[in-house]
């Protein structure tokens, strides 16, 4: 059983106390991969350990103090030893002149005597170039540093990247757990914020937060009733596009996956969203099996879009007019 600790969410307890037991056999490796999905809690999880590396006199149950002179400077950001890379933002991946420069001042000797910590959050936010870059400080590693490599989606990092770190691995959370979390962060409906989140406790926090579950009831609402003919499919699009914080595509092409297990025979409770059943056969008296096929492909296709430059309004209205032209031509 993992101790508690105000400061690590208990879901990541275990994966805690794997990285702090690297300090107390004082063999902490040159590069670790730390994997789990989005939504987590790794990042927050590497910068508490950075700290805990960096700390001077860590207290008893091995989290750092706070209070020594590393501390106060790693809690003002300005922690000469610590390196956190990330995306700029607005952007999706890492520069390749953040990593050539993390290189150089690698090269250099370190401040202090405790080791130095990286932070390359995520590994799968490299392109081509700057991995190849990274691969040569993994390859050469300096002295006294240790490198934490955050990856959510692992086969979208380099093999010879990975191969050079150590890699923690969190494949499942427990359920019960995250909805006692949630639901002490204050949250209702915690269940089927955890559902929605596909289990992510963060996400989940943050799609409550966002008030989702709301929203996506009344999204679906307006989606019928586009199929019904109730509804300018371009205020359906404007509705969409309203929402740009939450995962609205995702949500689309749940719906009609759901809509085409039903066209299927598929019963109720094999659906993603089990409760939508009754209001999916509109849907499906409305649409051919082809056009359905049609719609999700067409909802695919603009998924792949969506992290582009893509003008995301035209986006929706496209995808509404072509829902509301093929509910017209059935039968
Ligand atoms: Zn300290």
């Amino acid at each position: 059983m993992a101790e508690q600790h105000a400061d690590i969410y208990p879901w990541l307890l275990d994966y805690w106390a794997k990285l702090n037991r690297y300090l107390q056999h004082d063999r902490l490796p040159s590069a670790l991969m730390l994997h789990a999905d989005e939504g987590l809690g790794l990042v927050e999880l590497a910068c508490s350990f950075a700290n805990r590396v960096c700390c001077l006199q860590p207290n008893n149950e091995g989290m750092a103090c706070g209070q020594c002179a590393s501390c106060l400077l790693f809690n003002a950001g300005s922690y000469p030893d610590f390196y956190h890379l990330q995306p700029e933002d607005g952007k999706s991946t890492i520069r390749i002149d953040a990593i050539r420069e993390l290189s150089a001042n690698l090269s250099l000797s370190a401040q202090y005597t405790k080791p130095r910590v990286v932070l390359i959050d995520t590994a799968d936010a490299m392109p081509h170039q700057a991995a190849n870059s990274l691969l040569k400080t993994l390859e050469e590693p300096s002295d006294n540093t240790c490198l934490i490599l955050i990856a959510h989606n692992l086969s979208k990092v380099p093999l010879t990247i990975r191969s050079r770190c150590q890699l923690l691995s969190l494949k499942t959370i427990d359920r019960d757990q995250a909805c006692s979390w949630l639901e002490l962060s204050g949250c209702q409906q915690a269940s089927e914020y955890l559902s929605l989140a596909n289990g992510a406790p963060l996400l989940a926090q943050n799609l409550a937060q966002l008030e989702a579950l709301d929203k996506q009831t009344a999204l679906f609402k307006q989606l019928i009733s586009v199929f019904k003919g109730q509804l300018d499919p371009l205020l359906f699009a404007e509705a969409c596009f309203s929402h740009k914080e939450l995962p609205v595509l995702q949500w689309l092409i749940a719906w009609f996956t759901d809509a085409l297990k039903c066209a299927h025979g598929c019963s109720s409770d094999k659906l993603i969203k089990p409760s939508l059943a009754i209001e999916l056969k509109i849907l499906t008296a409305k649409l051919e099996l082809k056009q359905l096929h049609q719609i999700l492909d067409k909802l695919m296709q603009l998924s792949e879009l969506e992290s582009t430059q893509v003008n995301q309004q035209l986006m929706f209205e496209e995808f509404a007019v072509c829902c509301y032209s093929l509910s017209l031509t059935k039968g």
